[in-house]
């Protein structure tokens, strides 16, 4: 067990090195207050809990160098944007090649066949459009499941995240009611009237709450990934097809981050068929894009229905969506990395993280455990697998997080803020595996000592 007075000291005694060791960059966040609302260009990256922003001045396979000099051996890779590592070979060298010939033109380039091809291939449905980002996608998503069904109402999982997407931030009491995320800014419409949202492994609440045939979709992650990771139950998968099947109700899956399962994505990997997937943040080497692809039926659904539409704006699609340099850089990703042989050596290794992890848990008798989805594995400082979102938010932010973060990050290894998540990329080797290992293991000595 580990006592919450050793995570304090530990938390206090790891600011003080980080402030040691990085005055360029306290220098930096110094002079970036002045001009950055919070400190920062995006709110997020503040959420470190740093005692001041880190700023990288180069990012390179898994390997970043701040501004003070100091590198580290990156497991968060930009929360899965840079999941096959920063600026690869084959990624900077098309930037270079593409960069060249123009980037925007709202006409397709000759790469958008092959992509088109490509994605069908690995991912099995036909129908594909590309967003600037997998908010995106999941919007443009959700609006083409209402028109298409005629129904207004989506249903999501207790502790979802798809994106700043304003429907799916609806979540559960602690009384089990639906209410709007607390921490929206700015909402004014009552999100819980077109929201439902059950625990993810609850049947009988998903059953009851599709019953009524007033869904137009279910947006499920096949994992939950922003929570901790949270499995689905053997056989839930199922059901929801059921379910959904059964109720008329369309099924969404967003890979977003389970694209780590292979190349194929989660949906792949486990035989799931779902009307529409959605594919984010890496699929274009880190430049903003993603894709959502249809089903042949919903596809040709879609397109009689567009046929019935009054002129006038849809809502969907943006500007730089489908620009030449989104689509020869998903070229060169599809090709390069969403391959079986390429999958198998990720997998591998992690699965070596997966297992070097456990052994240390086990060694140490500290109450966690480890949990992987393909290349995407997740140590949660909590004994036992959280079925749900409300069991996973009880165990994630804490200050045990926030201890063992910086512990790691001042010996050189960067993982995710918001909890703990570690992504294997094709620049990682054993060593770097190896050292996380070794680097948390001491991280759990000096918590439990
Ligand atoms: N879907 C999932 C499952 C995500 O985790 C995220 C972001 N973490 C998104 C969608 C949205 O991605 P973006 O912020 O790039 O729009």
């Amino acid at each position: 067990m580990s006592s919450p007075t050793a995570v304090e000291a530990m938390l206090e005694r790891e600011r003080a090195l980080f402030i040691q060791r990085n005055p360029t960059s306290g220098k930096l966040a110094q002079q970036a207050s002045r001009h950055w609302l919070g400190g920062v260009p995006m709110m997020w990256m503040s959420e470190w809990g740093t005692p001041h922003q880190l700023f990288i001045d180069k990012a390179e396979g898994i390997t970043l160098t701040d501004a003070d000099g100091n590198t580290y051996k990156d497991f968060c890779l930009g929360d899965t944007g840079a999941m096959f590592g920063h600026s690869p070979a084959p990624v900077a060298e098309a930037l270079a090649r593409l960069g060249a010939r123009g980037l925007t033109t709202m006409l397709p380039s000759p790469d958008a066949a092959v992509v088109g091809e490509l994605l069908s291939d690995r991912f099995g449905v036909p129908a594909w459009q590309v967003t600037a980002t997998a908010t995106d996608a999941n919007r443009a998503v959700l609006r083409w499941c209402r028109a298409l069904t005629g129904r207004n109402k989506i249903l999501v999982f207790n502790g979802c995240y798809h994106g700043a997407v304003d429907d799916a931030f609806v979540r559960l009491d602690d009384k089990g009611r639906a209410i709007p995320d607390p921490g929206l800014v700015g909402e004014v419409r009552d999100l819980t009237a077109t929201t439902k949202v059950v625990e993810f492994n609850d049947v009988a609440a998903l059953e009851a709450a599709l019953a009524s045939g007033d869904v137009a979709c279910v947006l499920a992650e096949p994992v939950l990934t922003n929570v901790g990771m949270v499995l689905p139950d053997a056989g839930f998968h199922t059901v929801l097809r059921e379910l959904t099947r059964q109720t008329a109700t369309l099924l969404v899956i967003d890979e977003t981050h389970c694209m780590s399962s292979g190349p194929g994505g989660y949906t792949r990997a486990h035989g799931l068929e779902p009307d529409i997937i959605v594919l984010g943040k890496p699929i274009a080497g880190g430049i903003p894009a993603a894709v959502y692809g249809f089903s042949e039926a919903l596809a040709a659904r879609a397109a009689a229905y567009m046929k019935t539409q009054a002129a006038g704006h849809t809502g969907i699609g943006t500007t730089l969506s489908g620009s030449a340099i989104q689509i020869g850089m998903m070229r060169v990703m599809l090709e390069t990395y969403f391959t079986e042989s390429n999958f198998d050596r990720l997998n591998a290794l992690a699965e070596r993280l997966e297992q070097g992890i456990a052994a240390a848990i086990a060694r140490r008798g500290i109450d966690w455990h480890v949990v992987r989805v393909g290349a995407r594995v997740e140590f949660m400082c909590c004994p036992d697998r959280p079925r749900n979102g409300s069991e996973a938010a009880r165990v994630i932010h804490r200050p045990i997080d926030l201890a063992v973060h910086h512990f790691m990050l001042n010996r050189g290894i960067l993982i995710t803020p918001f909890h703990n998540m570690l992504l294997i990329a094709p620049s990682t080797t054993a060593d770097d595996v190896d050292r996380l290992v070794e680097t948390l293991d001491r991280c759990m000595g000096e918590l439990t000592l």
